[in-house]
């Protein structure tokens, strides 16, 4: 079934910048439907359980930050004290519960057409940086993993995308009781 569900969070850098309307109507006139939706203030302790906690994931989102450190040319040991992809996913993760709970999210169920991959199209690649315009990330921020670095804190991108349907079936469910996501 190419008809899916996936889960968005709107930041709280994109609720303080004032462009929760702006995000959602990209979604809503690429023709994507809203059939859940909630602002949230996040505690450390759910942010903590919604990114997974596996070697799996934790190696992966360190691999991102040291393949874009070597891009900009940044040493890991100097910068972060590590260039072990897992240790470096850890220290990603705790910064990441700093940020997703520094004020209100919003979380909502998008669903239609390949939903999941359609999403992260428009959103784009993490780093607001590389991400080319026409995507949310690319037009609304110009945020850096090296800026990020020199300022002690994951990159501000504004937008959460669920990267996989099987993911977004689990991050649905974390987020939303049954009955609350419209059919
Ligand atoms: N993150 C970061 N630098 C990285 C990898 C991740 O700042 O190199 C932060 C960023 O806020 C990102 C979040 O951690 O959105 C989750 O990481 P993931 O790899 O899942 O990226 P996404 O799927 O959000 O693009
Ligand atoms: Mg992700």
């Amino acid at each position: 079934m190419p008809v899916e569900k996936t889960l968005v969070i709107l930041k709280p850098d994109a609720v303080a910048r004032g462009l929760v309307g702006e995000i959602i109507s990209r979604f809503e006139k690429a023709g994507l439907k809203i059939v859940a939706l909630k602002m949230v203030k996040a505690s450390p302790e759910e942010i903590e359980r919604f990114y997974p906690s596996s070697e799996e994931w934790l190696r992966s989102a360190g691999q991102k930050l040291l393949k874009a450190y070597q891009e900009l040319g940044i040493d890991p040991r100097a910068k972060i004290g590590t260039d072990d992809p897992v240790e470096v996913g850890r220290i990603i993760k705790r910064s990441l519960v700093k940020y997703m709970t520094s004020g209100p999210i919003v979380v909502m169920v998008l669903k239609g057409n390949r939903a999941v991959e359609i999403v992260r199209k428009l959103v784009g690649p993490t780093s607001p940086h590389s991400a080319p315009p026409g995507t949310i990330r690319g037009d609304y921020s110009i945020d850096s993993p090296d800026l990020a670095a020199e300022e002690g804190r994951v990159v501000f991108n504004l937008v959460h995308a669920s990267d996989s349907p099987s993911e977004a079936e689990r991050e649905i469910r974390f987020w939303f009781r049954e009955e609350e996501v419209l059919e």
